[in-house]
């Protein structure tokens, strides 16, 4: 096998990364875990679940693919890296274009753009969210199960538990509004206004990474550079002075809505809109306006 696409989900970015690897090499196959996902290419499906990263390299590893190419996600970057250890390849992460050994990749949190060679047999590369158009292929997936030969020590780290974050089934990567919070919402229980503002709006609560430090929120809401990477039709910083290593995780916000005290915060600049004011009354505000008007309406 040449090419092996590793499908978390048949999602925008799973979808993104599909089509990144078919321009790649237009035969790619995929592998799976769990279950088959509905795309036109031949499917490798193992039941190996829940997520034990080493476990599902392993299987991709036997596999003997010459690429591996999976979405640059916390899972995609995981696995690829166990898997190019066991494969002896050389890997790229957050990879924006590929032609032949030549690739160019995000780094700094996309800040700026590496060209790099890969030397090595096998190449292992993580797609940057967001950067390819999707382009469907339609057909039906041959589907074939496969039993991946799994060592006892690759099941050490595995997913033991699934806590619900309540979002609705709405990811933080994927929501089309996300209202953050940061350190000027001054506590956890500041987030509360945030979350009914993003009920409101079907959209989702993020933050920054000094609200997860504090404890206020999960590391799962974080947005930036070391969080989730976000490209929302609307972001909403509440209280966020728009530190670089935040704003690599929102640039791909379509319009972006600041919230904050300081009229000089670095947030501005990137702003499509502001309002200059204290969170803590700005956010209720603009929540009791849209239940007037959606009540109106
Ligand atoms: C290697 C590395 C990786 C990092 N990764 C990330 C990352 O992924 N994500 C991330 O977010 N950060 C990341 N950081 C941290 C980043 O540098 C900043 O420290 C962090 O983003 C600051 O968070 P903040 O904007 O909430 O807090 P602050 O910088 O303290 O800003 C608070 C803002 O709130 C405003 N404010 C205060 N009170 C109010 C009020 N009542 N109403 C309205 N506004 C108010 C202030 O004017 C200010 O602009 C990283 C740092 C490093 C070194």
């Amino acid at each position: 096998m040449s090419t092996l696409v590793f499908l978390e989900a048949a999602d925008d970015i799973g979808l993104q990364t599909l089509t990144f690897a078919r321009r790649h090499d237009p035969g790619a196959e995929v592998v799976a875990f769990g279950e088959a996902p509905q795309v036109a290419a031949k499917v490798h499906v193992a039941g190996l679940e829940p997520y034990a990263p080493q476990a599902w390299a392993r299987a991709i590893a036997g596999l003997r693919p010459t690429t591996v190419i999976a979405a640059g996600t916390d899972r995609g970057n995981e696995v690829l890296a166990h898997a190019a250890v066991m494969l002896g390849g050389v890997f790229a992460a957050n990879v924006i274009a590929a032609d032949g050994d030549q690739v160019t990749r995000q780094r700094w949190g996309g800040s700026l753009l590496e060209e790099a060679r890969l030397h090595g047999e096998v190449k292992l590369m993580t797609v940057a969210p967001h950067t390819v158009a999707i382009e469907e292929a339609p057909g039906e997936p041959e589907v074939q199960p496969f039993e991946p030969a799994v060592e006892e020590a690759d099941l050490v780290a595995r997913v033991v538990e699934r806590v619900d974050t309540s979002t609705g089934g709405l990811s933080l990567a994927e929501a089309p509004v996300v209202v953050s919070g940061g350190r000027g919402v001054g506590s956890a229980e500041g987030f509360a206004p945030l979350e009914e503002l993003a009920g409101l709006l079907g959209g989702v609560v993020g933050c920054s990474r000094a609200v997860t430090s504090a404890g206020w929120r999960p590391h799962t809401d974080q947005v930036g550079q070391t969080g989730t990477k976000i490209s929302p039709e609307l972001y909403i910083p509440c209280g966020i002075s728009g530190a670089t290593q935040h704003m690599a995780g929102c640039k791909g916000a379509k319009k972006l809505l600041a919230i904050n005290s300081d009229p000089e915060a670095p947030i501005m600049a990137s702003a499509d809109y502001a309002v200059i004011g204290d969170v803590t009354a700005i956010v209720p505000a603009i929540t009791a306006e849209l239940r007037r008007v959606k009540g109106a309406g």
